[in-house]
């Protein structure tokens, strides 16, 4: 049933802060290297990679050893200024290590909206994949407001994340969360729940099975995940959401094991066109 995930070339992995920070505020470098080691040995193989990676805010309450989270906007987008150079030297530590470069792209809505610049942002990606150079991506925290008039935020990474999937039309979107998949009911709180292999359109029903907010440090929940699968359908992309604790894992998802919840149209996933 998965095998055309082996055929998928360009990949968009999106990582959540609970992947990234221990429950104590610290950085979790253990998977952080284990990632890269994936993400570069995937490159190795010939596929093209671009990171969404979350984390600027706890890394930099981390880096400034703030005792609690600040709540002003002020606070958080300096915080974010902090923690985000601090997330780049680490990812840029651990992939060097790989052999591979990295290169920052932060992005808000607006330059995805606005034509001239989108094709800007296309082709960045397109030339750094073109030099093997892994894009590391977030929102341009600085400067994101949501007003209506000039809106220049995503919301969430994991919309970011499956916009900028659409915008480099990319094969498969995997999302890194602290949980292994999508389960009808929110499984921290319900032992009995039940995980979905495979979702083939994203209904009322599902998103009711969603939940509100997700751990201490995610901000998006399963709610927006599931919004971000729907964009990736819409798209005629596949999405698989899957626990970041072992990034290892991504070689079998890539190798077509039935780990995680896949999303994928179900004309896709039984015609196996390889998209
Ligand atoms: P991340 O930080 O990785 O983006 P979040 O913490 O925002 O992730 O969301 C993941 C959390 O969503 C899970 O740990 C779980 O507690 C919660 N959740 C709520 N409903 C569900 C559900 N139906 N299936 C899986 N997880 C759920």
């Amino acid at each position: 049933m998965r095998a055309s995930l082996k055929n998928c070339k360009r990949i968009v992995i999106k990582v959540g802060t609970s992947t990234l920070m221990y429950p104590n505020g610290n950085v979790n470098l253990r998977t952080i290297e284990k990632l890269a080691m994936v993400l570069s040995d995937l490159c190795n193989e010939g596929k093209e990679v671009v990171l969404v990676s979350s984390g600027a805010i706890g890394v930099g309450c981390h880096k400034l050893q703030l005792p609690t989270r600040p709540t002003e906007m002020p606070d958080l987008q300096a915080i974010a200024a902090v923690g985000q150079s601090e997330l780049m030297n680490i990812y840029n530590k651990f992939f060097g290590e790989y052999g591979y470069t990295v290169g920052q792209v932060l992005l808000t809505r607006d330059v995805i909206d606005y034509p001239t610049s989108r094709k800007n942002v296309i082709n960045t990606f397109n030339k750094l994949l073109e030099n093997r150079i892994i894009p590391i991506v977030n929102e341009n925290d600085t400067v994101a407001i949501e007003e209506i008039e000039h809106l220049t935020k995503f919301g969430d990474n994991d919309r970011l994340s499956a916009i900028v999937l659409e915008v480099i039309q990319a094969d498969l979107l995997i999302m890194l969360s602290d949980i292994d998949g999508f389960y009808d009911s929110n499984p921290t709180e319900n032992p009995d729940s039940k995980m979905f292999t495979e979702i083939h359109q994203i209904t009322p029903e599902l998103q009711s099975l969603a939940g509100g907010k997700g751990s201490a440090f995610g901000t998006g929940g399963m709610f927006t995940k599931l919004a971000a699968a729907d964009k990736v359908l819409k798209n005629d992309s596949k999405m698989v959401l899957t626990n970041g604790n072992q990034p290892a894992i991504i070689f079998d998802i890539m190798n077509g094991k039935n780990i995680g919840t896949l999303f994928a149209k179900e004309a896709l996933v039984k015609g196996e066109t390889g998209q």
